[in-house]
């Protein structure tokens, strides 16, 4: 099983040692042909603008849209889930359109615009460490979607930042950031299980 992180712009690397860490074979993807190579792909954090102008630039958009529509796992944290969500609530810009949400770009505002905070996830035994970094937040979500863990706003609203739906996980945090592997290793059980 290899897996492929897209590697057109922001923290691929961390993802890549993380995936090695726990056992997988990784590849850089920049390219269509490399994207025909692997199993499943992580599209890191960084800045999804950029991400989803090179990725139309070098023709993956369609590629990941389609590999992904047939049943390829894909892991989006942070930019790369506002790349694969359907809209953003704050203009255009290229996005995959597969995970049926709306997420809102830079949502925690610019006071605490990077933070840690702990939170639990559903599936996970204990509570996690969550990096943010001009982090979004998800909206809305469709019915497919699972939400499997949420931050409250200082006005008591709960916004999902871990959600589920089938074979894409997406993060509105930077789990490859810390020493734990545990979100990259339910995507892996996601791979195995298909
Ligand atoms: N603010 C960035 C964006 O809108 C995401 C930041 C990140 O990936 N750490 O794309």
């Amino acid at each position: 099983m290899t897996v492929g992180v897209l590697a057109l712009q922001g923290d691929f690397r961390e993802h890549a040692a993380m995936l090695e860490s726990i056992g997988c074979n990784t590849i850089e993807v920049r390219t269509s042909e490399d994207l025909d190579t692997v199993d499943a792909l992580v599209i890191p954090g960084g800045e999804s603008t950029t991400i989803g102008m090179l990725a139309t630039r070098y023709g993956l958009m369609d590629a990941m849209r389609s590999r992904c529509i047939d049943g390829m796992p894909i892991f989006g944290t942070c930019a790369g889930m506002i790349v694969l969500a359907g809209a953003t609530s704050d203009g255009n810009q290229p996005q995959l359109g597969v995970l049926d949400a709306l997420v809102r770009r830079n949502a925690f505002g610019r006071q605490i615009d990077s933070f840690e905070a702990t939170i639990d996830v559903r599936g996970l035994a204990s509570p996690m460490t969550a990096v943010f970094i001009r982090a979004p937040w998800i909206e809305k979500v469709g019915a497919d979607v699972e939400v499997l863990a949420s931050v409250m706003d200082s006005y008591g609203g709960s916004h999902p930042v871990v959600v589920q739906q089938g074979h894409i996980l997406a993060t509105s945090f930077h789990p490859e950031l810390t020493s734990d592997t545990r979100l990259h290793e339910m995507f892996v059980a996601l791979i195995s299980d298909r």
